[in-house]
C-alpha cells in the first residue's frame, strides 16, 4: 500500500543523473518507488504534480532557526517545510552555554530536519559582538557539548569578524579549529566584515590567513561576500589563497543573507575559476521580508548568474549532502531514502534581484514551491514572503 503518490511530475535528481517523467511513490515515510505510470488504485493519497519538478527536498546550509531565543531566530518551519526545504542547518545561532534550549525546545517542535554548527563564542549570537575577546571562547566547555550533542551539532561555527579579529587575529580561528578536531567535527567560516576595514591593503587580510588553517570538509560560507575579508583582492584578481583551499577540497557556501552577497564578486569569481559548491540563504526573520525572501530566489538568482536549473538543484541536495556527510541518506531520491521531497513550480518572467551592495540582476527564470514532503509528511508553502507570494521583484 503506497501511503503517498507524487503523480505527473518531472523528476530532477542530480545524484542518480536523473531528469524525467515519473511518478514517486511514498510509503511509511520512505521513498519506495520512482518509476513511469506507478498505478494510483492503491495509494491512499495522491497529489497531481503535473507541469511541475520534484527534486529532493532541499537543505539550506545556512540558516538562523534559534526562534525565541536569538532576536534574528526565524521559525525552522518557515525557513524549512513551509518554503521546500526539509533539512536546514543552523549556522551558530548558539554556543556552548545557550545550546541546550535546541534539543529540548526548538527541534521536537520543528517539521524541518535540523542540525546545528555550535558557535565557537560561549554564548552564540544571543550577543554580538559574539567574539571580541579571547574570554568570550570556552575550549573546553565547546568540545564537551559537541561531543554530547552529535549528530544533532555537526560542526563548529566561526564569524571571523569584528572586534575580536584586530584582538586576536588569526588566532581566534586556530582556537575554533581546535574545537573542531578535538570534537570530531567540520569548521565553518564565516568570511566578509561590514564592521572593520582591512587597513591599507599591504597587509594580508584576516581571510587570507585564516583559509590556510582550513582542511577538506571544513566550510567557507558567504563566498561572494563584498565586504572587506572578500575573496577579490585589491587587484582585482581572487585571492590565490582561495583557490588552493577549494583545490584541497574546502567546501565553498555562498549564503546570501542580508549583508554578504555581490553579483560583482560573484561574477569576477566565477570568471576566474572558483565553483561555488552549495546556495545557502542565511535566512532570518528580517531577510525573509528583505534582500533574501526564499531559498527558491536564491536558486533564482543563480540561474541569473548564468547556473542551470540542474547547477541550482544540485547545490541544494547532493551537494549540501555531501558537505554533512549524508549523502547516503538525504540529498536523492533514490528508492529506501527518507521521503523529503520538494515540488517547485517554474516560471518564465522578467525580474530583478538585489545584491547586498545596491547592484541588481535581471533574469527570465524563477521558481516557487508548491509542496514539501518530509519524512512522507505533505506541508504546503506559506503564504510567501512578498506581499504577492513567492516570485521575484518585477523588472518593470
Ligand atoms: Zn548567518
Amino acid at each position: 500500500m503506497t501511503d503517498l503518490l507524487l503523480k505527473g511530475g518531472e523528476v530532477i535528481d542530480p545524484a542518480q543523473g536523473v531528469r524525467a517523467k515519473l511518478d514517486v511513490a511514498v510509503t511509511d515515510g520512505v521513498i519506495s518507488a520512482v518509476a513511469p505510470n506507478i498505478s494510483a488504485a492503491d495509494a491512499k493519497r495522491v497529489i497531481h504534480v503535473n507541469g511541475n519538478i520534484v527534486i529532493p527536498g532541499m537543505i539550506d546550509l545556512h540558516t538562523h532557526v534559534y526562534e525565541g531565543v536569538n532576536q534574528n531566530g526565524i521559525n525552522p518551519d518557515l525557513a524549512g517545510v513551509r518554503s521546500g526545504v526539509t533539512t536546514v542547518l543552523d549556522a551558530g545561532s548558539s554556543g556552548c552555554y545557550t545550546f541546550g534550549g535546541f534539543p529540548r525546545y526548538i527541534v521536537p517542535r520543528a517539521k524541518t530536519r535540523i542540525y546545528c554548527m555550535l558557535h565557537i563564542s560561549r554564548v552564540g549570537l544571543s550577543y554580538q559582538p559574539d567574539t571580541s575577546r579571547r574570554e568570550d571562547i570556552d575550549l573546553e566547555e565547546t568540545v564537551s557539548v559537541i561531543k554530547a550533542n552529535k549528530p544533532l551539532i555537526q560542526g563548529v561555527k566561526i564569524r571571523a569578524v569584528g572586534p575580536g579579529v584586530p584582538r586576536m587575529g588569526v588566532e581566534m580561528v586556530r582556537l575554533a579549529k581546535q574545537a573542531a578536531t578535538e570534537g570530531g567535527v567540520r569548521l565553518m567560516v564565516h568570511i566578509g566584515d561590514r564592521s572593520i576595514a582591512d587597513g591599507d591593503g599591504t597587509e594580508p587580510t584576516i581571510t587570507r590567513r585564516l583559509l590556510p588553517l582550513l582542511d577538506e570538509g571544513d566550510i567557507i560560507t558567504h563566498l561572494f561576500s563584498g565586504n572587506p575579508g572578500r575573496i577579490i583582492g585589491a587587484d582585482g584578481k581572487v585571492i590565490q589563497e582561495i583557490l588552493e583551499a577549494q583545490a584541497r577540497g574546502v567546501f565553498l557556501d555562498t549564503a546570501h543573507g542580508r549583508q554578504n552577497f555581490s553579483f560583482h564578486v560573484a561574477k569576477t569569481a566565477l570568471d576566474q575559476g572558483v565553483r561555488p559548491l552549495s546556495i545557502s540563504t542565511d535566512m532570518t526573520p528580517p531577510g525573509r521580508m528583505n534582500t533574501v525572501h526564499s531559498m527558491t530566489e536564491m536558486l533564482a538568482r543563480f540561474m541569473a548568474l548564468g547556473f542551470s536549473l540542474e547547477d541550482v538543484i544540485r547545490m541544494t541536495t547532493v551537494n549540501p549532502a555531501r558537505a554533512l556527510g549524508m549523502e547516503d541518506t538525504l540529498g536523492s531520491l533514490a528508492a529506501g531514502r527518507p521521503a523529503d521531497i520538494s515540488v517547485l513550480k517554474e516560471e518564465t518572467g522578467d525580474w530583478r534581484f538585489h545584491d547586498t551592495e545596491g547592484d541588481t540582476l535581471r533574469g527570465d527564470k524563477a521558481l516557487v514551491p508548491v509542496v514539501t514532503v518530509k519524512d512522507g509528511e505533505a506541508f504546503s508553502p506559506d503564504w510567501g514572503p512578498r506581499p504577492w507570494g513567492w516570485l521575484p521583484d518585477s523588472a518593470n
